[in-house]
């Protein structure tokens, strides 16, 4: 048997409907923005293979510490003990957010990493004997596939079979000058049951890289915390340079009180997840009554490995080469996006820093199962390029070490796409 059919055998995909998914491609190797699969053809990555590499595969200084650290110490039970890079990883993370933010919770992914911040908010209320149990999030959130996460979501058709068991949300539209004030009245009217507010900053991705204004955030944020709602900013996608800044936070005069991150985190080379929260969450969970205490925790809290993984890709990160890549690639989509826009099957062109989003005009109701997008999809397969749209919303989310010649390959084949189909 060869590897696809080996693989339908026995593996089960996700966000696959297995009946009719054609085979899944065997990749062998990665390098760069490229990966290769077993017939010897090689796929531009321009979706950072689900928004997380940010330096390329196989990167060879990540894949060097990481050897390094496999050798040393590859895990350690996280509570009673410590390590050093967990301890370097949260220090350097730590001295890059706002100031408020003072500890670092660990875990596995970007879902976990929401629990943790929802359990933290409404626990803090607990704590002081005081009952909160709602949550305030947006129409059209994505925060995660566990059923915390997923309560916090927008309702769609992938949280409809747990429809009755997901908790209680107040759900409001992303904010904008017109509805800033309908907003507020309707945030005034729950304040006291609200045990925070939870949001993807800048940008919704899942939902199809709805985009929308920092100002507007923050007006926002600031009603919140005179309504003394404690806030959750959900950086998983955002964080790591995606927005052109280090973290969408950095857009931001207003300060949460929790954020998440991962994706990006460490690099995308390994799984992990991190909660960072103020020092007024952390001391209501202080107290000589047990009861109190955070209980949560995975198996693989603080692996050694991951840390090390991010320690890594943030060094990467913030040296003067991927800084300026990023900012060359916020330039070259920002031309490319006037070219799109002209373009007669194009609509609604945006961009925030190396996110560049735009749909395709249809007749049908813009919808996940929008046909258009696995046409596109495997049209560009063909060309070499992986784009995964989101219904008829195409997007570019490259890793930074792409070159400016490969994204006008991307660009150049993108435009004759549109030209023929
Ligand atoms: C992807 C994503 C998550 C979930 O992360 P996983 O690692 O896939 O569990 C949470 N929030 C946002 C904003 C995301 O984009």
């Amino acid at each position: 048997m060869n590897l696809q059919e080996r693989d339908r055998a026995v593996n089960w995909h996700p966000y696959t409907q297995m009946k009719t998914a054609d085979d899944a491609i065997p990749i062998i190797s990665g390098k760069g923005v490229y990966l290769f699969d077993d017939e010897g053809n090689k796929y531009i990555d321009a979706v950072s293979s689900w928004w997380v590499t940010l330096h390329g595969h196989a990167h060879p200084y990540i894949a060097q510490r990481v050897s390094e650290q496999l050798n040393t110490l590859e895990q350690v039970i996280f509570a009673g003990f410590t390590h050093e890079p967990a301890i370097q990883l949260s220090e350097n993370l730590l001295k890059l957010l706002p100031e408020n933010q003072q500890k670092v919770f660990y875990s596995d992914n970007g879902s976990t990493a929401v629990e943790v911040a929802l359990k933290m908010c409404i626990q803090h209320a607990y704590n002081q004997g005081k009952e909160k149990t709602k949550i305030l999030a947006f129409k059209n959130a994505y925060h995660g596939d566990t059923f915390g996460a997923m309560s916090v979501s927008g309702r769609s058709v992938w949280t409809k079979p747990f429809g009755e068991m997901l908790f209680e949300v107040i759900f409001i539209d992303t904010p904008t000058s017109k509805n800033l004030e309908s907003l507020k009245t309707i945030i005034k009217n729950h304040a006291d049951e609200i045990a925070c507010f939870i949001y993807e900053p800048l940008v919704q991705g899942a939902a199809g890289m709805l985009m929308y204004d920092a100002k507007d955030l923050d007006e926002l944020m600031k009603f919140c915390r005179k309504q003394e709602i404690l806030m959750i900013q959900d950086e998983v996608f955002t964080g790591f340079g995606r927005t052109g800044k280090l973290f969408a936070a950095n857009y931001l005069s207003e300060k949460p009180d929790i954020m998440c991150f991962s994706k990006g985190l460490t690099g995308g080379t390994m799984p992990m997840g991190i909660t960072t929260s103020t020092n007024q969450i952390f001391e209501a969970f202080l107290s000589d009554d047990k009861y109190k205490t955070l209980f949560h925790g995975h198996s693989f809290t603080a692996n050694p490995l991951a840390c090390t993984a991010a320690l890594a890709s943030m060094e990467l990160l913030l040296n003067e080469e991927t800084q300026q890549n990023i900012q060359r690639i916020l330039e070259q989509h920002s031309q490319f996006s006037e070219v799109l826009q002209e373009h007669p099957k194009v609509e609604n062109v945006r961009q925030t820093g190396t996110i560049l989003a735009w749909e395709i005009k249809n007749d049908e109701q813009t919808s996940y199962f929008n046909e258009i997008g696995k046409i596109l999809y495997n049209e560009f397969l063909k060309r070499g390029i992986i784009m995964r749209p989101l219904g008829n919303v195409m997007y570019l989310v490259p890793p930074y070490c792409i070159t400016s010649e490969e994204l006008f390959f991307i660009y150049t084949q993108i435009l004759e796409v549109l030209d023929e189909f």
